[in-house]
């Protein structure tokens, strides 16, 4: 994962950072964000600034930088900070609060919130199902009551209480994790098959989940075993081990990362944020063995 030394060693001064990000987003040469055209040619008379105007269109005569149209746009920060910004994201393993963000770069804490909220906002699941072993789970944010205090509730029926959000997750064992919150209070078996059906390639996945009712009826459309906790945590399965042992250790480990992200750095997130700081999570979990990480928030940036 690219550090903030190696971001200043590959791009010391912020023109370096420009022309980074439009080989990012135009690796063919640049194209006119207004039009599509690609006879464009540098602007030698506009006035230049962090993002300055620095191209021109030959056909719809608009001038354009590589941030028109990108969580960088108009924010009259430097791209070599936010290059710095999103580096400081990535290899926070625990999370990056605004506050300690805002102290390493050396700028003020609300700017820097909302520019991780951008951030946050390009980081989009990439749409590709899950598919091997995929466990499935959820979890619920805010509010007093633990999880755990509902694993000997039997009766079928919503899970969650009052001033929790639930959050549905799905992780591909040794693989990627999908998640999402669910708006209302609590989680039917309608958002549960809505989730499988949205996020699992379900004729190459086979679903591992816990006891919950909620899960009735998903070996439908996809195959699905599950482990009741009241007997033991890690069940053997039955079918000779063929697809390895009936857990839920890996999903319940991206709830441990979550709750960490959110408890020690995020502090309080209101609903309305959860999507977003969900997103950040998903991301640098999936991204956690890749080098290209820091590319690929580049490009999903660029490409909004
Ligand atoms: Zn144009």
């Amino acid at each position: 994962m690219t550090s903030l030394v190696e971001v200043y060693r590959r791009w010391p001064t912020n023109a370096d950072c420009i022309a980074h990000l439009e080989s990012v987003r135009w690796p063919g040469g640049p194209l006119c964000p207004y039009c599509g055209a690609d006879r464009v040619s540098r602007n030698r008379d506009a006035k230049r600034t962090a993002t300055a105007e620095r191209w021109k269109c030959q056909r719809c005569l608009r001038s354009f930088s590589v941030t028109v149209g990108t969580i960088f746009h108009r924010t009259h920060v430097d791209l070599q900070r936010w290059f710095l910004l999103i580096a400081l994201m990535l290899s926070a393993r625990k999370g990056l609060s605004a506050m300690q963000a805002a102290r390493d770069l050396d700028m003020r804490r609300p700017t820097v919130w909302s520019m991780m909220h951008r951030v946050r906002r390009a980081m989009k699941d990439d749409g590709r199902l899950l598919a091997g072993i995929v466990e499935m789970d959820e979890s619920f944010v805010g509010g007093r009551r633990r999880k755990a205090n509902r694993r000997d509730d039997d009766e079928p029926g919503p899970r969650g209480t009052s001033g929790k959000t639930p959050v549905v997750g799905a992780v591909e064992r040794g693989g990627r994790v999908k998640a999402k919150a669910v708006k209302r209070g609590e989680i039917s078996a309608d958002d549960l098959r809505r989730f499988v059906a949205a996020t699992i390639d379900c004729p190459r996945a086979v679903l591992t989940t816990d006891e919950y009712a909620g899960y009735n009826g998903l070996n439908a459309i996809v195959a699905h075993r599950r482990i009741n906790h009241s007997v033991a945590y890690v069940e053997r399965d039955l079918f000779s081990g063929q697809f390895g042992p009936v857990h839920t250790n890996t999903i319940e480990g991206v709830w441990a990362i979550l709750k960490r992200a959110i408890f020690g750095q995020f502090h309080h997130v209101s609903p309305k944020y959860l999507p977003l700081y969900l997103n950040e999570i998903v991301y640098r979990y999936n991204a956690r063995r890749h080098d290209d990480g820091f590319n690929v928030a580049l490009y999903l940036a660029v490409n909004p």
